[in-house]
């Protein structure tokens, strides 16, 4: 499903944060990218959707190529990604915030219900209810907890109905309860829904516990590549 090669990334041409990066991930799995804080996780996960733009080497998303421009638009629609912050309005409710991101390419923000289609609202719903948030659709965001925060992003991800889920420290700025709860949930999503996670960590037993294989990163090289399930290692 994905397919990155030899892939490079040098900030202010001094700070080398991935260094010849080769990786697959198929289809159905569940891949964690663990590593230590400034390790490159987060600038692995963020060139996978262009939202940063490598130097060297290559991102194939179902054969097609994410460099260029032209089918990045494409590829964003079949990759959802979710934040370690978040990145929800705080201001919009809810339902509000998991019908903006459908619309987040054309950069229009809509915070009238009215001009939503009753077919898009109802899907926005139906994600919302996915992620166990039914009672609180019509809520302000700014209402909720952390935990329950995450839940609208991963509903925002899922109304955009991605084949693949990114997701950068989508626990970190959670406590330890919340923070299993999402990876919970997006287990399940996995399981059910075959939707392909691939997620950067930086609590070794979490990724233990819920990836099926680790891409261990260091100093922006990959030092290992483990099936939790099987323990194949590749170097
Ligand atoms: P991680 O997600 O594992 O913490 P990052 O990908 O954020 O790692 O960072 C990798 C390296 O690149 C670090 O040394 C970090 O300081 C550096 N870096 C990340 N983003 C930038 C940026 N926008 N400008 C300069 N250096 C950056
Ligand atoms: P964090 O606070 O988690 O480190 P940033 O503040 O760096 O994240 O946000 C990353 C950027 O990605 C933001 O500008 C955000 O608007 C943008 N973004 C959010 N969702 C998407 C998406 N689905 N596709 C592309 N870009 C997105």
């Amino acid at each position: 499903m994905l397919e990155i090669r030899n892939l490079s990334k040098t900030y202010n041409n001094k700070v080398i944060a991935l260094k010849n990066v080769s990786l697959t991930v198929n289809k159905g799995e569940f891949a964690m990218v663990l590593g230590l804080s400034g390790a490159g996780k987060s600038t692995l996960i963020r060139s996978i959707n262009g939202l940063i733009s490598v130097e060297a080497g290559s991102i194939e998303f179902e054969g097609v190529s994410v460099s260029n421009k032209e089918n990045i638009n494409k590829i964003r629609k079949d990759i959802g990604i979710i934040f370690q912050q978040f990145n929800i309005i705080k201001r919009l409710t809810v339902l509000e915030n998991v019908l903006c991101g459908r619309l987040a390419y054309s950069n229009t923000i809509m915070s009238s219900l009215k001009l939503f289609k009753k077919k898009d609202i109802n899907w926005a719903l139906d994600c919302i209810e996915r992620v166990g948030l039914k009672e609180k659709a019509y809520v302000r965001s700014d209402q909720l907890s952390g935990g329950q925060q995450q839940r609208v992003g991963i509903a925002r991800a899922l109304a955009q109905q991605p084949k693949l889920i990114l997701a950068d420290e989508p626990v970190a700025s959670l406590d330890p309860y919340s923070a299993e709860e999402i990876l919970e949930l997006l287990t399940e999503i996995n399981k059910k829904e075959g939707i392909t996670m691939l997620m950067s960590l930086h609590n070794v037993m979490l990724a233990k516990k819920y990836g099926n294989r680790i891409l261990g990163i260091k100093n922006g090289i990959l030092v290992f590549d483990k099936q939790v399930i099987g323990l194949t290692e590749k170097e």
